[in-house]
């Protein structure tokens, strides 16, 4: 049997980000499903100015960056009502996620073996040490010894699942992307803006989001809409309705089919908060495993980089014997990252929206907003990089009678959710 010091499932985010920061005296293990590293990656890979920095300590991320973005463009429900918001400096980043995933992978320091189209099955504990069964494809199951297991493996993590003490993430979205080749035209600035549709009915629970990016160097969008889990179904059928109403009205054009895009996913995205037990042992979660996502905005990756960060910090220390080292590590998301405070505030974000049900409902506070345009960037988009809070973006004097009303309609969809107005 294989010995390792670190056995780490799942080659995204999360476990390279920590394969590139473990010490080179450890002999580390990443193991993936996919048949490479980035062949596919369930992300639409936009990243803000503090994770952008993150990247820039261990890997040169402006080889993987396709446009910096410095405005946001929000749509209401009825598509027609928008405002864009802009600042000087871009404030977010789209990334070439399969590309740079590829390269997380490729550049892994030498006591590092990536092996991929290996699913990670179950692990046992014996004597000091935990005995992982591995399946790759084509070949009979082998098992390996490792010190410390970590659960690098996304939303819906198996090593969660096969461990007992560990929590599992219980509340998601389902995230449908895709992406084509063609232009977004909509707004000043195109290429420099992320488009945020606020769905309303059309698609409770998040919206739909439109990011213009580079594939190949032809200009091409990546546009997708998140749903809740019971409609999980019908979230191909409605983005390419969303898709063709954009056609329609000029906001994009499409080189080929609607039906043939350069690249299509669905993937979980955890909404419950941060797990209240990430840590069994010698086995720990961390990324999305861990719900270090935010509820409301569906970002991890910050969270991903960032808990992979002090992981790799804490598990030296816990195989030198410290063995309360690793119970640091959700203390340290808030100390190094106040990513804990950020989790909360999402959670509270995604609670007030989860109560809102109808288009009137999510046009009222849309019209809010919509009068704080010259500000909303700052305070809002990057308010995990800032600590700023969205509340003190909607909770000013001066919008009393606009919250009166919104209070009001998202009262009534609290208490009739299921009808209509
Ligand atoms: C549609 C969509 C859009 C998103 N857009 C953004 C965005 O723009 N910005 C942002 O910050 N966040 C975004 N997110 C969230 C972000 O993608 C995740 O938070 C991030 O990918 C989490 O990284 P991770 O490494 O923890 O897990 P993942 O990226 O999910 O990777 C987990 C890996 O584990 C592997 N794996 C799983 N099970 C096993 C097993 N049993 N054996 C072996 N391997 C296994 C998988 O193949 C996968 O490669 C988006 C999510 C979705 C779904």
């Amino acid at each position: 049997m294989e010995h390792y010091d670190v056995v780490i499932v799942g080659a995204s985010f999360a476990g390279l980000t920590l394969a590139h920061h473990l010490p080179n005296q450890l002999r580390v293990l990443v193991v993936d499903a996919k048949p490479a590293a980035g062949s596919t990656v369930e992300s639409t890979g936009l990243i803000t100015t503090k994770t952008y920095q993150l990247f820039k300590t261990f890997f040169p991320i402006d080889d993987y960056i396709t446009n910096p973005i410095s405005a946001i463009c929000v749509v209401a429900p009825n598509f027609t009502d928008q405002f864009v918001s802009q600042t000087r400096e871009p404030w977010i980043y789209q990334t070439d996620t399969k590309a740079l995933v590829r390269a997380l992978a490729q550049s892994v320091p030498s006591h590092v073996t990536v092996q991929t189209k290996t699913v990670f099955v179950d692990a046992k504990d014996t004597d000091n040490q935990t005995v992982v069964t591995l399946q790759t494809q084509g070949e009979p199951a082998r098992q390996v010894a490792c010190r410390v297991l970590v659960g690098a493996d996304g939303s819906h993590s198996k090593v969660a699942q096969e461990s007992v003490g560990l929590d599992r993430n219980n509340s998601f979205l389902f995230g449908f992307e895709r992406v084509y080749f063609g232009k977004v035209t909509l707004g000043p600035i195109p290429a420099e803006t992320i488009y945020h549709y606020w769905f309303g009915e059309f698609s409770l629970g998040y919206g739909g989001w439109l990011s213009p990016t580079v594939v190949d160097g032809r200009p091409a969008y990546r546009i997708g809409l998140a749903k809740l889990m019971r409609e999980r179904g019908k979230a191909s059928e409605l983005l390419k309705k969303f898709t063709q109403r954009l056609i329609d009205d000029g906001t994009i054009t499409l080189d080929g089919s609607i039906d043939s895009p350069d690249y299509a996913f669905g993937s979980l995205i955890p909404i419950g908060g941060v797990l209240k037990h990430t840590l069994a042992g010698n086995r720990v979660l961390i990324g999305d495993a861990a719900g270090y996502c935010g509820a409301f905005a569906a970002d991890g990756i910050k969270g991903s980089l960032a808990s992979a960060k002090i992981a790799s910090e804490l598990i030296p220390r816990f195989l030198g014997g410290d063995m309360c080292a690793l119970t640091e590590l959700p203390r340290r998301m808030d100390s190094d990252y106040a990513l804990i405070a950020y989790y909360r505030r999402q959670m509270r974000y995604r609670w007030i929206w989860d109560q809102m049900k109808r288009d009137r409902s999510f046009t009222a506070l849309f019209s809010i907003i919509q009068r704080e345009q010259e500000t909303f960037v700052d305070q809002f988009c990057d308010s995990k990089d800032t600590h700023r809070s969205l509340m003190w973006t909607v909770l000013k004097v001066k919008h009393s009678m606009l919250l009166g009303v919104c209070g009001c309609f998202v009262l009534w969809d609290m208490i009739f959710p299921g009808r209509s107005s």
